[in-house]
């Protein structure tokens, strides 16, 4: 079936337009080529909302949002507007943005392509077989519990952050790792700091609940200081990982050094309502903005997660990663990945194998070429 959809841009910051750029055109790419019509409407976000309207997201801009079918996200921040004493800081449209959309859950996949082993500073035995998606809760926890602030009080200032957790926004985001992993290997590592933290022990046991509704999958509770350790020593033994707000920021990084570099990972925010945000793992890298040098495959990536999530478009959704895969065993490479390619060059790269990948779809041999790909044989 023909999909018509309206996709939100907020290219942002940094190199936030570079990358945007460069999906909105595999996007276009893709839905040409199948017969979709997309129309995309394009707003601020962040350090280049603020100067326009001193206000890291707008109301209109947020709105827009809302009524769009899904939403395509760059990134936010840069030196400019690093003073944390400033009033309004670029993150902070970003916050408003997951709240007001009430994606609750951030899918962040990660599996290293075996030609980009030699990109990570893991060794290549510790990343064959790696194939792990992190589920990070989106709207609660530190990030935003309330009381928040400096406070002075008798000369001195004080600063508070609170971690609180409703039992209803632990239920939500573990039923969501649970049907995925049903889906994938059948297991859930839970991540939280329950020798430590209440909010933890609520975490721990709700997981506990949930997994009883999802017999066929195993359930593990791992203490996050484990966790950041065992994703580096031993990556291949995930599968699923919930965790909660700050620790999902933390852990996603980390795990991108599986991927050989941030430039290369997508990620998908979903939530009760219809609207899914999706966004590269990467922030606006101030460092290479401008130059056109930064690695595209994680915004594209992130498209096709929004094809896959959003539209229930698989074939179209697998014809973008096939394409990625290609391009990387064919040996293109940005300069993050030690290549010498430029955003632009590189999305060409990926397009042109687009269009192989739909005449490799329509042939005879179809599910053999299709599986050779996946499986990196070709
Ligand atoms: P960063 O992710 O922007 O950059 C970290 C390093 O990775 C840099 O060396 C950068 O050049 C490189 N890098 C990142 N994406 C790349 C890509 N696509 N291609 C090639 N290289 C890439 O993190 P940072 O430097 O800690 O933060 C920079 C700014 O981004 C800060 O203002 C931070 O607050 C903001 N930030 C925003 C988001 C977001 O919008 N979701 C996330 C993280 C950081």
């Amino acid at each position: 079936m023909n999909m018509e959809a309206t996709i939100a841009v907020l290219p942002g910051d940094g190199i936030g337009p570079e990358v945007t750029d460069a999906a909105i055109r595999v996007l276009d790419a893709v839905t040409q080529m199948y017969g979709h019509r997309v129309t995309y409407t394009r707003h601020l976000i962040g350090g280049c909302s603020i100067e326009a309207h001193t206000t890291a997201l707008t109301d209109e801009a947020l709105e827009a949002c809302a009524r769009a079918d899904a939403v395509l996200l760059g990134a936010v921040g840069g030196p400019k507007w690093d003073d944390p004493n400033a009033p309004v800081r670029p993150e902070q449209g970003l916050l408003a943005l997951r709240k007001g959309l009430g994606v609750f859950g951030n899918l962040r996949p990660v599996k290293p392509y075996p030609a980009l082993m030699n990109a990570s500073p893991l060794r290549p035995e510790l990343l064959r077989g790696v194939d792990l998606i992190v589920v990070r809760e989106l709207t609660g926890g530190l990030y935003f519990g309330q009381p928040k602030g400096r406070f002075v009080e008798g000369g001195k200032t004080r600063a508070v952050d609170t971690l609180e957790y409703h039992e209803d926004e632990i239920e939500r985001i573990m039923t969501l790792a649970f049907r995925l992993a049903e889906g994938r290997r059948k297991k859930v590592t839970s991540v939280d700091k329950a020798n430590v933290l209440e909010s933890s022990r609520l975490w721990r046991s709700i997981a506990t609940e949930t997994a009883k509704k999802h017999p066929e999958v195993t359930l593990h509770h791992m203490l996050v200081d484990t966790a950041s350790m065992r994703l580096i020593t031993s990556p291949a033994d995930f599968d699923v990982v919930v965790t909660e707000n700050m620790f999902g920021d933390i852990l996603t990084d980390e795990a991108s050094v599986l991927a050989g570099s941030m430039g290369m990972l997508p990620s998908a925010s979903l939530g009760a309502g219809t609207v899914g945000l999706y966004e590269p793992i990467h922030g606006s890298a101030p460092d290479i903005a401008g130059k056109g040098i930064a690695n595209p495959i994680g915004t594209i990536l992130s498209v096709a997660m929004m094809l896959r999530y959003s539209f229930q478009l698989e074939r179209e959704a697998r014809a973008i990663e096939t394409a990625v895969h290609r391009t990387i065993l064919d040996g293109c490479r940005t300069k993050d990945l030690g290549g010498r390619m430029g955003t632009q060059e590189m999305t060409t790269e990926i397009i042109s194998r687009l269009i192989m990948v739909r005449g490799i779809q329509y042939g005879d041999e179809v599910a053999v070429r299709m599986d050779e790909w996946r499986a990196g044989a070709l």
